[in-house]
């Protein structure tokens, strides 16, 4: 071809990035890479490797060591014996090494892209530009994080040793998401990298060591599914964080119930693209190119559901069309293509699966005239048009380069359409009106919003999901929490004093059975019968409702539709909630007396129950129009503004002691910040909350905010966990009924807040009051909004 020709066609040529550093590192371990624990290489105790492909071409790149339950446990020994040493050193001490590794990732950020682009098949432009960069800033953010701990999260201690679990997709980016906050704030961890894509992460360890790491802060387990489920059950480890499928995110949350362990989760998505008619359409089909072909669509937030407006839908499918038809696919070495390699020959014969499925179902497949490469793993961008909302196509993750269309024609359908989903992770919103487009924002059900833009990552900015997209967030300050846990927590409370009457209380009136609390009526109980509520000496003191699952379920149905305290403005829910403590405080000797009868403890103790539960109303008051979300400044035009949105309907479960505080205690912060809740008072000791009926009637608290369902906990506080409609679950009294909120939550993955059978000093407000419950009672969603020409 002379130069008039080329000029004539204006084709590509290849650009090849150079692969022979990478080549030269991988023949140095020509013999295979053993796992990192204790800052040493060790070979796997079985003896067992696995091979590492080059999805592109199919080559293997490298022998892995398969570690196993034995080689989990070393790991973990050598995470625990950092511990100690990495915590005394300090934040300041910590954000050195911090520095140093964001360093060192920078240096060596063409290797580290090359590698990257080798094992899994995304073009090197994504890794050079995006996973490496971001990789770095995440070490530089966090690195900050460390250095300000002291000070920013003083009520806060580490969580100790946490085992970390990560995808292919992004396997050093999400390496670097998962080790930079924990190591940070103080933990030191075990990570088990993706089967597919273990190269980065050895690298990562390898030039560590070089930084002075000291060992055992960052251990490397490789190995495939059953390798991350040792370490998930492994008993040492105090919390796992885990990114990958939704499928696999249920398995470690049904094994880590009960444990004690901490847990985040990182699933998947099915994220909506929505274009109004008043978008800038050339602007809004790039965003459809990021936001699905990005990583060849293999992205938990992938926009892989465009929603666009019926007035404009057949122009913009038809631009969509015409760059589908320019994009390049091939070698993902090629500094010019798109796209690359899928990652691995199941994946790709997944998305085919899925594609068949779709077209069985009556979706239209569009994909350009060209043929993508014979050799290697590839898939071409693919688009289904007259797909229906109910078909598997629209409804499941299918983690590749393919992209399905519905249409509205109203905002609310098109919010309704976005929402119609199980997972709630990301949306992008495109108009050119920032009113729409921020009256849309805050309806979508997910922790990310991108306001004409498309996935946008920082690591100051939150990343995580609503419903069974996960829950906990990575990245910002909201992240840093996740790796953090209360200081006050540590000691047990001390058990209050019984002091036996020294008469018997008077007889309960007869006509005096406390009813159900739903929907803002005292209801009779679905099965007609009550309890017997006695105190420590067994006197009878009255009788409470017994409720059944039809009950929670009906309680659960009144929250749900007493959506409207969500949407009040906080002023109005302060409001309510200093008239709470007003007329408690009106009450305050009637409540008095109910807390010595039930408890049979002193009036000076019962005295100061009532008033730190008037105080505690006050206090939620107060921060009803407080707890605010943060502005972050990302390095964009633009800012992301992390708000701070409600749960939605919350299970609370209460201790038995404190019967008053302990109910207003976990009552308060959750309807303070718009949830509606649903709650299983005290067994032993119901009635306080159930004399708090006629408190919430005299203060305007709305119907359904808060119900109230008395009876045996254990079963009520099941049927609440599992329930589909409920989406989140606090638990503070026994051991045993957390570890089954815990479990049944595994249902629709709700988050939940359980004391693991601790004793919480509710009178102490640094245990019993302020942020812990708040952060609980609120989800962070990130709205992402670039600005300028
Ligand atoms: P996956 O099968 O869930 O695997 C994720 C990780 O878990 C891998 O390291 C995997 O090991 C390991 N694993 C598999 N079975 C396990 C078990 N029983 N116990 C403990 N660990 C186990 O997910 P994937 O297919 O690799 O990744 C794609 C998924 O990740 C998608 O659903 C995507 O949406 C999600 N994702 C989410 C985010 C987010 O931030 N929300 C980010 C990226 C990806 P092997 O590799 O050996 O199987
Ligand atoms: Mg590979």
């Amino acid at each position: 071809m002379n130069i008039a020709e080329i000029f004539d066609k204006m084709d590509y040529g290849p650009a090849p990035e150079a692969d022979a550093e990478a080549q030269t590192w991988l023949k140095r371990h020509e013999g295979g890479f053993p796992l990192f624990i204790g800052g040493e290489w060790q070979a796997a105790q079985s003896g067992e490797s696995f091979e590492t492909i080059d999805p592109a071409t199919g080559k293997v790149l490298a022998r892995v060591a398969h570690g196993g339950a034995a080689d989990v446990d070393r790991a973990v020994k050598a995470a625990r014996q950092a511990l100690g040493p990495w915590q005394e050193i300090g934040g300041a001490g910590r954000a050195r090494h911090l520095y140093a590794l964001a360093r060192m990732v920078q240096r060596h950020s063409r290797l580290f892209a090359v590698v990257e682009s080798l094992d899994n098949g995304k073009p090197i432009r994504e890794t050079r530009d995006i996973d490496i960069p971001l990789a770095a800033r995440h070490f530089y953010h966090h690195a900050g994080w460390a250095r300000l701990q002291e000070t920013e999260f003083a009520a806060y201690d580490p969580i100790g040793v946490v085992g970390q679990i990560v995808p292919w997709n992004f396997p050093l980016l999400m390496l670097a998401w998962k080790i930079a906050p924990a190591i940070a704030l103080g933990n030191t961890v075990v990570l088990k990298p993706a089967e597919y894509t273990p190269l980065t992460a050895l690298l990562f360890a390898e030039l560590s060591r070089q930084t002075g790491l000291p060992p055992g802060v960052v251990n490397i387990v490789t190995g495939p599914g059953e390798t991350g489920a040792a370490l998930v059950a492994h008993s040492d480890v105090d919390k796992i964080a885990f990114t990958g499928s939704t499928e696999v995110g249920r398995f470690i949350r049904d094994k880590t119930a009960g444990t004690g362990k901490a847990l985040t989760l990182e699933l998947g998505g099915k994220s909506a693209f929505i274009v109004f008619d008043d978008a800038d359409l050339d602007g809004a089909v790039e965003g459809v190119v990021d936001a699905i072909w990005f990583n060849q669509g293999q992205v938990c937030c992938a926009g892989s559901r465009l929603i666009v407006q019926e007035s404009i839908a057949a122009q913009f499918i038809a631009k969509l069309k015409r760059r589908m038809e320019t994009l390049r696919i091939g070698s993902p070495l090629d500094k010019a293509v798109d796209m690359g390699a899928i990652v691995s020959p199941q994946q790709l014969a997944r998305i085919e699966a899925l594609v068949a499925k779709g077209r069985e179902e009556g979706g239209e497949l569009w994909q350009p005239s060209w043929a993508v490469p014979k050799q290697g793993c590839f898939y071409p961008p693919s688009l289904f048009t007259n797909v229906q909302p109910s078909s598997i196509v629209a409804r499941e993750e299918i983690f590749g380069p393919v992209l399905v269309t519905h249409t509205f024609r109203t905002p609310d359908e098109a919010v309704q359409l976005a929402n119609n989903s199980r997972y709630g992770l990301a949306a992008s919103v495109w108009s050119e009106t920032i009113g729409l487009a921020l009256d849309v924002a805050p309806q979508l059900k997910c922790g990310v919003v991108w306001v004409n833009s498309t996935n946008l990552f920082d690591a100051s900015v939150g990343f995580g999901g609503y419903r069974e997209s996960g829950f906990g967030r990575e990245g910002g300050r909201e992240g840093a929490f996740e790796y953090l846990k209360p200081k006050a927590w540590k000691k047990q409370a001390i058990p209050r004093k019984v002091k036996p009457p020294k008469r018997p209380p008077a007889p309960p009136e007869v006509d005096r059975t406390a009813k159900l609390y739903i929907g803002g009526k005292q209801a009779r109980p679905d099965g007609g019968y009550s309890l017997e509520v006695r105190n420590p000496a067994g006197h009878l003191i009255g009788e409470t409702g017994d409720g059944n699952r039809k009950d929670i379920r009906d309680a659960v149905e009144a929250a749900r539709k007493a959506e409207g305290w969500s949407a009040a403005s906080q002023h109005t829910r302060a409001q309510i909630l200093y008239y709470v403590a007003e007329n408690l405080s009106v009450r305050r000797d009637e409540f008095m007396q109910r807390i010595v009868d039930q408890c049979s403890v002193s009036r000076g103790d019962a005295k100061r129950e009532v008033e730190t539960a008037i105080d505690r109303l006050f206090a939620y008051g107060a921060w009803a129009d407080k707890f605010e979300g943060r502005i972050h400044a990302p390095p964009i035009r633009g800012l992301a503004l992390a708000v701070h949105e409600p749960m939605g309907v919350i299970g609370i479960v209460c201790a038995d002691d404190y019967p008053l505080l302990g109910f207003v205690s976990t009552m308060a912060p959750a309807i303070a910040m718009g949830n509606r809740i649903v709650v299983v008072p005290s067994e032993t000791s119901p009635l306080s909350a159930t004399d708090f009926y006629q408190v919430l009637e005299t203060s305007d608290v709305p119907a359904g905010v808060v119900n109230i369902v008395s009876g045996r906990r254990a079963a009520l506080a099941k049927t609440l966990a599992g329930h589909a409609d409920v989406d989140a679950m606090w638990h503070f009294a026994d051991r045993e009924g957390c570890e089954i909120t815990e479990r049944e939550s595994v249902s629709n993955l709700k988050r939940t807040f359980v004391g693991h059978g601790r004793a919480i000093d509710w009178l102490d407000p640094a245990a019993g009051e302020g942020e812990i419950f708040l952060r609980q009672a609120v989800q962070v969603k990130n709205i992402w909004i670039p600005y300028g020409e």
